[in-house]
């Protein structure tokens, strides 16, 4: 049996094992690899792809991650926080649209009006879908009582990235006052919130080597996530990242490509977890977010923020549907699931199989 072959049969996939299928480049073996994840995913999650309407509440944040563009010292970008009835109506638009789940999102604030506010708004999308509908929070670091409050007012899922697993390479891409620890300390306080919790890291930082990226799929595997979110860095013009990985044009596709191989690795040792096929691969080649499901990720996130928000909401240069309306990224949507022969759970929250698992093993529920 070839290598690849022997690894993509191994049960318990180890650091080399994951070293060797993300350094492949040979195109055939690449599709072995992404064909294996992909009957992974048609196994264990089914070739339905679940959405969730994204809404980027505001671009306000106290944080200065060296790689954002909404980082709080980047004096270009016009703040915004959407008011609470204008979420809930675009909620509502995606309910209406047969989206069985919202994810809330923003820059970090941990100021008690904004606790109120999305609590709030968590608390309307219960009322207005008869608490139907399925609530992610990705909402950065908060305290405990904090956490606890906004599950209590009905939000299930919550999505932290712990961006990076090498502690070196964490604390390079962000400032002295951010913690690896902390972050770690985050993860554990939301599950013991008792949300489903979701990680990711960003693929291909300046530096950052497959080994890394290895020990990144290994953690969340560790961490018995339920949840993964994950996408090629791209550099933003005024963070002090911009140039980070040189001329960025010359190295897109093997961003994508890297992006595409994390998700078949993740879907390889994680197995029945949900994982995003995320914008910023989309970013990268215009069927990126297509090549992300046929690589294993049953996830979509189509952005149905106000379009006159978006141009405040860049994390990354070239995000794509700044200028799209909802309605038309819904359609484009459907087209690209179809196009892989797959079909959307309308009115479903898809939720992760894992956290089914998790739950229903566990003596406590
Ligand atoms: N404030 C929230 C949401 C942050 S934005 C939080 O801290 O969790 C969501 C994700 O966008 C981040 O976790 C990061 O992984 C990603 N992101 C930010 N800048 C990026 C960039 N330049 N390229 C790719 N991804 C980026």
């Amino acid at each position: 049996m070839s290598v690849l072959a022997s690894i993509l049969n191994t049960q318990h996939l180890g650091v080399d094992d994951l070293v060797t299928l993300l350094s492949l480049e040979d195109p055939a073996e690449l599709e072995r690899l992404y064909a294996a994840a992909y009957a992974v995913k048609a196994r264990e999650v089914g070739k339905v792809v679940y959405l969730r309407g994204l809404v980027e509440v505001t671009n306000v944040c106290v944080c200065e991650c060296r790689y954002c563009g909404i980082r709080a010292g980047n004096p270009d970008v016009e703040r915004y926080t959407i008011e609470a009835e204008e979420v809930l109506a675009g909620a509502r638009w995606a309910w209406d649209q047969g989206f069985g789940s919202t994810v809330l999102q923003g820059g970090e604030r941990c100021d008690g009006a904004f606790i109120d506010y999305v609590e709030g708004i968590v608390a309307g999308m219960h009322e207005m879908s008869g608490r139907e509908i399925g609530v992610t929070l990705s909402l950065g670091e908060q305290r405990e009582d904090t956490y606890r409050r906004w599950r209590r007012a009905g939000a299930q899922r919550y999505l932290l990235r712990i961006e990076t697993t090498n502690r070196e390479l964490f604390a390079s891409i962000h400032t002295d006052d951010q913690s690896f620890d902390q972050r770690l300390e985050c993860l554990d306080r939301l599950r013991s919130c008792d949300y489903q919790v979701g990680t990711g890291v960003m693929i291909g930082l300046p530096g950052q080597t497959a080994a890394d990226l290895a020990r990144d799929v290994l953690f969340m595997r560790d961490r018995d996530v339920d949840m993964v979110g994950m996408g090629p860095f791209i550099p933003h013009q005024d963070t002090p990242m911009a140039d980070s990985l040189g001329d960025f044009e010359q190295i897109k596709d093997r961003q994508l490509e890297l992006g595409l191989k994390m998700i078949a690795c993740v879907r390889l040792a994680l197995r029945d977890v949900n994982i995003a096929s995320t914008t910023a691969l989309q970013a990268l080649g215009p069927r990126g977010r297509e090549r992300g499901l046929l690589a294993g990720a049953n996830i979509l996130m189509p952005n149905v923020t106000d379009t006159r928000f978006r141009r405040g909401y860049q994390l990354y240069d070239g995000k794509p549907g700044l200028d799209e309306g909802s309605e038309a990224s819904c359609r484009a949507l459907e087209r690209s699931v179809e196009a892989v022969g797959e079909t959307i759970g309308y009115h479903r929250r898809g939720t992760s199989p894992h956290y089914r698992r998790r739950k229903s093993g566990s003596k406590s529920e």
